[in-house]
Order: C-alpha cells, then sequence, then structure tokens
C-alpha cells in the first residue's frame, strides 16, 4: 500500500478556535500528522511525497472565486486598515452574510469575503495556512490518482482535513474538500464511485458537493447531529437531490454508541454501496469517534478501526482511504494501526 504525505502539511498552525463562546487552542495540532506517520513508518508502509500540482484538481470541486480568496487572504488580510486597529494573527470572520450564499462574494474586501466564504470561527488563515491546505490536497489527489491508473489501496494523510469544506465554503477546520477531491479524480476513470465517510462528524462538505449527483454515492456514519457539529445537516431525510435523489445516505448514531451500534451501521452502508456498484471507493476516515477523543460523543474503541478496515477489504474495491478528523494525538497512530490492520489482514 502506497501512503502520501508532505512535510508542508505541518505548517499551518492555527492559534485560535471558538467554541461555546471561548477562544480556545485548536485541536487541529501538526503533532498530529506525527503521530500517524510514526505508525506508517511501523508498519514499514513507505510514504510518498505527493507532486506538485497546482489547483487543477482543486477546481474539479471547488469554484475559483473560493480559491482565488484562499489563496490570497492572508496577505491581504495584513493590509486591512480599520479605524486605528491593526488585523490580527489569523483570518477570521466578523460576520455571516444572510440568505444563501451563491456565487462570487459582491465586495471585493476581504473582510467581506471572509464571512462568505467562511462557515464558522473554527478555521483561522494564518501565513502558512493555503500551503497546506493545497499541499493536504495534493496528497489525496497522488493517492487517488494511484488507486485510478493501478487499483489497490492508497492513504492519503491529509492535514488539514476536508470534509467540512462545501465547494465555496471553509468550516471545522477543513478548507479545501480532499476526500472530494479524491472521489472526482477516481471519477474520471469510473462511471460509479462511493464515499463512505466514517468520521465522527457528518460529511456535510462533501455531501453538498455531490448532493445532485447520480455518479458519485455519498454516505456518512456520525453521530446525531441534533446536538453536535455541523448541526444543520447529517439528517436520515436527506437523500440527494434532482438526479441525484437516493444518493446521498445518512446514518446518524446516538451519542454514547459504541462499536456494536457502529457495526450495524456499517452493515447498512455496505449493502448500500453494494446495490449501487461502485468502481471505486474513498472512504474519509476519522478517529474522533474514538471514546477518549477530546471531542467525542461516541464511546467506539479500537474494535471499531479494525472492523471497518476489514468491512473495506472485504467489499473488494479500489479504495482511497483519506484521513479525515481525530484529535487524541496519543491514540490516533494506535486508531490507524488498528483500521491497517484489519484493512490487510
Ligand atoms: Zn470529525
Amino acid at each position: 500500500m502506497q501512503a502520501f504525505f508532505s512535510d508542508d502539511q505541518l505548517l499551518h498552525d492555527p492559534q485560535q478556535y471558538m467554541r461555546v463562546g471561548r477562544i480556545c487552542k485548536p485541536a487541529d495540532l501538526p503533532t498530529r500528522a506525527e503521530a500517524l506517520q510514526a505508525t506508517l513508518a511501523q508498519r514499514g508502509i513507505s510514504v510518498s511525497v505527493p507532486r506538485e500540482a497546482g489547483r487543477q484538481a482543486l477546481e474539479l470541486v471547488h469554484s475559483t472565486d473560493y480559491l482565488d480568496y484562499l489563496e490570497t487572504a492572508y496577505a491581504r488580510w495584513q493590509k486591512i486598515e480599520s479605524f486605528g486597529l491593526e488585523p490580527g494573527i489569523e483570518v477570521l470572520p466578523n460576520m455571516s452574510p444572510h440568505g444563501v450564499r451563491q456565487g462570487p462574494c459582491p465586495s471585493p474586501a476581504v473582510l467581506a469575503q471572509t464571512g462568505w466564504y467562511v462557515g464558522d470561527l473554527s478555521c483561522p488563515i494564518g501565513p502558512n495556512t493555503w500551503r497546506s491546505v493545497l499541499r493536504s490536497a495534493h496528497a489525496a489527489l497522488a493517492a487517488a490518482e494511484t488507486v485510478r491508473d493501478a487499483g489497490g489501496v492508497a492513504y492519503a494523510l491529509c492535514r488539514p482535513s476536508g470534509h467540512h469544506a462545501q465547494r465555496a465554503r471553509a468550516a471545522g477546520f477543513c478548507y479545501v474538500n480532499n476526500s472530494a477531491i479524491a472521489a472526482a479524480t477516481l471519477r474520471q476513470a469510473h462511471g460509479r464511485v462511493a464515499v463512505l465517510d466514517i468520521d465522527a462528524h457528518h460529511g456535510d462538505g462533501t455531501q453538498q458537493i455531490f448532493y445532485e449527483r447520480a455518479d458519485v454515492l455519498t454516505i456518512s456514519t456520525h453521530a446525531d447531529p441534533a446536538n453536535y457539529y455541523p448541526w444543520y445537516t447529517g439528517y436520515a431525510h436527506e437523500r440527494g437531490a434532482g438526479e441525484g435523489e437516493g444518493c446521498n445516505l445518512n446514518l446518524p448514531l446516538a451519542h454514547g454508541s459504541g462499536t456494536a451500534a457502529f457495526a450495524l451501521a456499517l452493515d447498512q452502508a455496505m449493502a448500500a454501496i453494494e446495490r449501487f456498484g461502485p468502481q471505486a471507493l474513498v472512504l474519509p476516515l476519522g478517529f474522533d469517534t474514538y471514546k477518549d477523543d477530546p471531542i467525542s460523543v461516541l464511546q467506539f474503541d479500537m474494535d471499531s478501526f479494525r472492523l471497518a478496515g476489514a468491512r473495506v477489504r472485504a467489499l473488494g474495491v479500489p479504495t482511497v482511504v483519506v484521513q479525515e478528523g481525530g484529535y487524541m494525538v496519543g491514540a490516533i497512530g494506535a486508531a490507524l494501526d488498528a483500521f491497517l490492520e484489519g484493512l490487510q489482514a
């Protein structure tokens, strides 16, 4: 199995994030990626640096105006003059526009565009954020190209994560949707691609990107969003729209659910995937379902990750595994190890 990662993905070092009205220390620490790298090394899995691939693959799933914003926001932020106030250390929105955001932001001001393109206060943009985001996307692209061209399984060690990023909106520590880029890349060779997201949070960005498409099946198992991020989506009645009607499946789990409940959800997910008949799979893989994760409301143990790996192996289609969340730096290495054990057994 091949894995992909660039050291540039460690450069993004967020300093602040809002929780329950408090500015807190962010959970997406660069050390997360180092813990996952250590597991790959222990298992003898070679890690390749993805090729520099520019923005082309990102434009498969994101709008040009949004990518222009992400690429330029930090430099433009430095030039803000606001009634004698210096800009803060990172780009963060002041406000959220009313109604649905459609098309490019009507204002050229970086502060206005930040409200337009950044959906919450967990996505600060610092001096190196764009570089890390771009290289994280390149890791997903390289893994998808490998699987597209040679089959098998590849792992993209993505950081920052991507599954909350919509076509033109950052949110939930995510800026560019790595899993959606992988799915779009696999679609270049395959008629049907399935995405099975097993992060603790609903993969709302991925759902939004493919919601009206019949060629990409999106499935997400996650903690019930009624009282958990991302709150507004992830409910069972969201089944896709237009041509994509029936091609989205949400399997919310009651808070406190353990590995047994996850196994039942996986049964439903696998049955839906087999009905759809994809030629390739993307697996957005999160470890924030683990019982001791600092932002977990689920009670999964390590067996859940082993089980997920085994079910992917049993499915037997070419697969790109894309790293999403998981914030207990002391546990995510073991979680990846358990997943790979199930996958490779
Ligand atoms: Zn998550």
